[in-house]
């Protein structure tokens, strides 16, 4: 066995059908009296149903977390929170919401409790990504890491069949890139299996019975397992990829992923058998790559970047971006084979393994 590292990440986690009841025993124990609840504007009603849970802890609703974490809305945030002397944040919905809560705290140094509704991920990684002046830009930090997460299956629920499937392979990307991550190691690898595992089971129950509990708490162990990955071990070429077309191309973020995460994995098999292989066996598949398209076309997702609104000429933009500021990935970044993989990603073609 190679020698490794191995960095558990400090977060409380309570994971079940119906946990949110416990919101306010959860903010108890990080001694908060006064939360600051936080939602985007489409899900205020979400956040009232927190305020109840939280009985006299609620000090007020903050609903304006938008994508990609806006800098103006931050400081907007934390006004907030001051005028109404929140001693701590609760932030329920997707990534985008959990985004802003990990943004106040890294200001404040307030506590903070995620209720994530979606798969993204971000509630398990000590990662911020932020903008300004439409300009993102990432750091990672202790700090930024909520100190509780609360996983309610109920609450994912009501996640469209569409997002829920696009959001699912989002976190399935996360688990994927970690197995093959230069810092990779047994302990992940084993969360990593386990979540692809889950997610492959739990996507298409998802697609047939949206509201079925079991297949909802398969996924969203899952996504939590995949969020551990993302915050523990370096990702790749997909990640990468998704970063830069997502941000020239304002693509939404998990239809990307989706979208991208075959050809990815088709471009870094030959470096990697290994995983190519058990990844192609979980997904009972000959190789891990055609897998994966054929998992997404099951689903009934989108298979290429131009249904997702990029057009023809970012191919070799797109291509440019990814090799400009040199990464890590376990097979070299060749230009020619990058740009090919973006223009299979863009027509909607299958991946090739080469
Ligand atoms: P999101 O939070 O914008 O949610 C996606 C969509 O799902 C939205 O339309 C939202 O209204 C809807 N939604 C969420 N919960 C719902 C529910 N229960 N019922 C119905 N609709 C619901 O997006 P996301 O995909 O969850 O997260 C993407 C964002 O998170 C991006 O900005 C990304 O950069 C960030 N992110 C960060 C990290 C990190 O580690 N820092 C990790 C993953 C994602």
């Amino acid at each position: 066995m190679d020698p490794f590292v191995y960095q558990s990440l400090p977060v409380r986690v309570v994971f079940g059908v119906g946990t949110s009841a416990r919101l306010a025993e959860e903010a108890d124990a990080l001694g908060v009296r006064r939360s600051l609840v936080l939602t985007t504007p489409g899900h205020e009603q979400l956040g009232r149903e927190m305020a109840e849970r939280l009985g006299g802890g609620f000090a007020g609703l903050f609903a304006g977390a938008v994508m990609h974490t806006p800098v103006n809305v931050t400081d907007e945030a934390v006004k907030r929170a001051a005028d109404l002397r929140a001693d701590g944040v609760v932030a329920v919905g997707g990534g985008s919401t959990i985004g802003l809560g990990k943004a106040i705290s890294l200001r404040t140094r307030l506590p903070q409790i995620a209720i994530p509704t979606t798969y993204a991920g971000s509630e398990m990684t000590p990662i911020l990504g932020q903008t300004r002046d439409g300009v993102k830009t990432t750091q990672s930090d202790p700090r930024i890491m909520p100190n509780t997460v609360i996983y309610d299956v109920d609450l994912t629920l009501s996640l469209p069949v569409r997002i829920s499937a696009v959001s699912g392979i989002n976190a399935m990307a996360h688990s994927v890139e970690s197995l093959y991550a230069r810092d990779r190691n047994p302990i992940i690898s084993l969360m990593a299996s386990e979540a692809i595992g889950a997610l492959a089971g739990a996507l298409p129950d998802i697609v047939h019975a949206p509201g079925d509990p079991n297949a909802r708490s398969r996924a969203l162990y899952g996504a939590w397992l995949s969020g551990v990955c993302l915050g523990s071990v370096g990702m790749a070429l997909h990640h990468k990829l998704c970063h830069v077309l997502g941000g020239a191309f304002n693509l939404p973020h998990a239809e990307t992923h989706a979208i991208l995460l075959p050809h990815a994995m088709a471009y870094n098999s030959v470096a990697v058998p290994d995983v190519d292989r058990s990844i192609a066996q979980i997904l009972g598949a000959s190789q891990a790559a055609a897998g994966l398209y054929d998992f997404a076309r099951r689903l009934g997702i989108p298979l290429a970047l131009r249904e997702i609104g990029m057009p023809e000429s970012g191919i070799d933009r797109g291509a440019d971006l990814a090799m400009a500021n040199p990464y890590w990935n376990p097979r070299p970044l060749e230009h020619d084979s990058v740009r090919a993989l973006i223009a299979r990603a863009w027509a909607g073609d299958e991946p090739v393994t080469r």
